[in-house]
C-alpha cells in the first residue's frame, strides 16, 4: 500500500480516511493485521494495524522489508493520445519500470487536457500492483521545443522514428535515457528534422509495422529495459 508520509522503524502512521475505510471495511483488516507499505523513497516496510475504527486506522511501522530500489534512469516523453489509451500507457510504463513520464504536445497531438492528478494516481495503483516501491515522476506537459531545448545533453535522446532509424539492439546503451515517441498522426517533417538535428538524438526503429502511439511508447520502453535496463 502506498502511504503518504515518512516511514521509519517504530513509527506510527495515521491513514487517511479513504485508505482506513478500504483496509478496514473492504479488506476487513483489524488490529494485529499486517501489510506491506511504501512511501515512494524509503523502500518497503512491514506495518501492523495498531488501531482500527470506522474511518480511522493507525499502523505501527517496522521492520523494513526491502531497501529503496534503484530503477533505471529512463524517461519516456510521449505524445498523449485519447484519455483511456494515455491512462493505459501510464499504467504499463509504470509496470515496465519507467522513472519519469513527460507528456509532450507536438503539432499533431490530439489529446484533451492531460489530467496529471489522474495519471499520478494510476501510477500509484500500478506501483502497488507490480511491487515497485519508487513511483515514476509524472511531469507537467511540455511542447516538443521545450523538451528538446530544456533537456540535459548528457542524457541520450532516443526517438522512435517510423521513418528510419537503427534497431533497438544497436541503439540503446545502458545509462540515463530519454525515449521520445510521437502522436497518432506522427511527427511532422519539420519536427522530425528538428529532432534529428538535436545533438545526441538517436533515431530508433521499432520494426517494419506502424505501431499506434501508445504501442510504440511501450515497445520502445520494453526494448530499452530488455537491452539496457534492469531486465538483464
Ligand atoms: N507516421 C505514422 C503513420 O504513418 O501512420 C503515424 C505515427 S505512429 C501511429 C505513432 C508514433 O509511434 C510515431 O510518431 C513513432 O514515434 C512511433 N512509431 C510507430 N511505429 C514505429 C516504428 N515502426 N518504428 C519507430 N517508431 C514507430
Amino acid at each position: 500500500l502506498f502511504v503518504r508520509g515518512e516511514l521509519s522503524e517504530g513509527g506510527r502512521l495515521e491513514l487517511d480516511p479513504g485508505q482506513a475505510n478500504y483496509l478496514g471495511n473492504v479488506m476487513r483488516l483489524g488490529e494485529g493485521a499486517q501489510l506491506l507499505v511504501f512511501d515512494g523513497s524509503s523502500g518497503e516496510w512491514l506495518a501492523t494495524v495498531a488501531e482500527a475504527g470506522k474511518k480511522r486506522m493507525t499502523l505501527t511501522v517496522g521492520p523494513r522489508t526491502r531497501e529503496p530500489e534503484s530503477i533505471p534512469d529512463v524517461w519516456l516523453a510521449f505524445a498523449p493520445v485519447k484519455r483511456t489509451q494515455t491512462d493505459w500507457l501510464v499504467e504499463k510504463a509504470t509496470e515496465l519500470g519507467v522513472a519519469k513520464l513527460i507528456p509532450v504536445m507536438t503539432q499533431r497531438t490530439v489529446a484533451e487536457r492531460v489530467k496529471l492528478d489522474r495519471l499520478r494516481s494510476i501510477a500509484v495503483e500500478a506501483a502497488e500492483q507490480c511491487g515497485r516501491t519508487r513511483l515514476p515522476e509524472i511531469a507537467e506537459p511540455l511542447s516538443l521545443k521545450q523538451l528538446l531545448e530544456g533537456r540535459d545533453s548528457s542524457r541520450p535522446l532516443y526517438f522512435a522514428d517510423e521513418g528510419g532509424g537503427e534497431p533497438p539492439s544497436s541503439s540503446f546503451n545502458p545509462g540515463p535515457a530519454l525515449i521520445l515517441t510521437g502522436p497518432e498522426g506522427g511527427f511532422t517533417d519539420d519536427e522530425r528534422a528538428t529532432i534529428r538535428a538535436t545533438a545526441g538524438a538517436v533515431p530508433v526503429s521499432l520494426g517494419p509495422r506502424i505501431l499506434r502511439a501508445e504501442t510504440a511508447a511501450l515497445a520502445a520502453l520494453a526494448a530499452f529495459m530488455a537491452i539496457a535496463g534492469d531486465w538483464r
